[in-house]
């Protein structure tokens, strides 16, 4: 199986001169070779990404000198990858016509697996010599190849290796858990662990609640407004911290989500995690769904390899309203309320260990009455998720 490792770099300032040279020739390719598609499609001519690549490679000395001076690779692969699988995607119907790359949007060129090397600490790259990295790489195998990318001001290498395909730790025998999402504690399993989120988090919250009050302030807030130069800063203030939010949550996940793996062969979770966005005041609704996103894929991703399997609820379920003893069901349950006693059997629960629980054991009989009804995350999950968003606005 394919894996990439994403690992932050450290170049000098000339090596990342050259990153930044070799972006702008990878995204020069790129609109070049879509530019000439069009122009040889009007032409009635049949085109094949091969074709672009050569025709690039007999002008480019004449025309475009300067590609000359980084890797071959980052024009090449421009066509042959990101070109290429744009164009397929478009044809399958998974995604619209390729578009023109625009600069400092998402600014990458990729490198094939005999442009660089990895050592322990670094990666030595042709003409270029040895580039820091953060951390080693993680997985033992071929290396197949990297894209090096920039976000925001940082550099990052993603090095895709082949591995041999895991056996699986699980052998079906283990337990089952139900996990409840939420905002402030990152999840509740149905044993009644509560998995907190990072304080770091929750002093970036309150930093955010303070920037967004100091925006409206500034000249530029109101509609129609000048944006003044202190507007624009305290924007660009929020928008890294909202980048340090979504990386300190994703963090978080990834945490959970190897626990889980490794502890559990049956994991149930919901569909959506409609409560817990609703919950929240303060941090971004995006970061909420992609988190949601994030949980389910690195769920159904690492599960595959310990072999735990992962069984996602209806978003009908009522999780939080049905009682997990008696199976009672309360017609009402305010998002207010955390703890609650059952009418007829009197049990006393906490709201989100009861939702665990009902989740887990949703799990459980699910995979008695349907086995097999697995599947990957599929492209097609973030329109179901703007189909439920829409849905859900509906409902309020
Ligand atoms: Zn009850």
């Amino acid at each position: 199986m394919l894996r990439a490792h994403k690992i932050r770099l450290y170049p000098n300032n000339k090596q990342a001169t050259y990153f930044a040279k070799a972006c702008g020739i990878s995204r020069f390719a790129y609109n070049w070779g879509l530019s000439e598609w069009k122009r040889r499609h009007e032409a009635g001519e049949k085109v094949t990404e091969g074709a672009l690549r050569k025709e690039l490679n007999a002008v480019k000395h004449e025309q475009f000198p300067w590609m000359l001076e980084v890797t071959k690779c980052a024009p090449q692969l421009a066509i042959k990858n990101d070109l290429n699988s744009a164009f397929k995607n478009f044809f399958a119907k998974r995604a619209g016509f390729p578009k023109f790359h625009k600069k400092g949007v998402h600014d990458s060129f990729s490198l094939s697996n005999d442009q660089f090397s990895v050592k322990e600490t670094a990666v030595s790259i042709p003409k270029l010599g040895d580039v820091r990295i953060a951390e080693s790489l993680r997985f033992a195998g071929k290396i197949m190849g990297a894209a090096i990318s920039r976000i925001a001001d940082k550099w990052y290498m993603a090095i895709q290796v082949e591995i041999p395909e895991p056996e699986p730790t699980h052998t079906g025998e283990n337990q089952a858990v139900g996990v409840d999402l939420g905002i402030k504690a990152l999840a509740t399993l149905s044993d009644g662990t509560v998995v907190c989120g990072s304080k770091a988090s929750r002093l970036c919250e309150k930093k955010l609640k303070r920037l967004n009050q100091e925006l409206s302030r500034r000249k530029g807030a109101k509609k129609g407004e000048a944006q003044s130069n202190n507007f624009k800063k305290t924007k660009r203030k929020i928008a890294r911290l909202y980048a340090r939010m979504a990386n300190i949550r994703m963090d978080g996940i990834h945490k959970l989500t190897t626990m889980l793996v490794k502890k559990y062969d049956l994991i149930g979770i919901e569909d959506l995690n409609v409560a817990g966005m609703m919950k929240n005041h303060y941090l971004a609704r995006s970061i909420a769904d992609m988190s949601f996103f994030e949980f389910r894929r690195q769920l159904e991703y690492k599960g595959s390899i310990t072999g735990s399997r992962v069984v996602v609820a209806d978003r009908f379920f009522a999780s939080s309203k049905t009682c997990n003893v008696c199976g009672s069901k309360l017609d009402e349950l305010a998002l207010s309320v955390r703890d609650w006693t059952c009418d007829d059997c009197g049990t006393y629960h906490d709201r989100d260990v009861n939702a665990a629980i009902n989740i887990r054991n949703y799990a459980v009989s699910s995979t008695v009455s349907a086995c097999g009804e697995l599947g990957e995350v599929s492209r097609s999950m973030k329109q179901e998720l703007n189909v439920k968003l829409k849905a859900l606005v509906r409902i309020d």
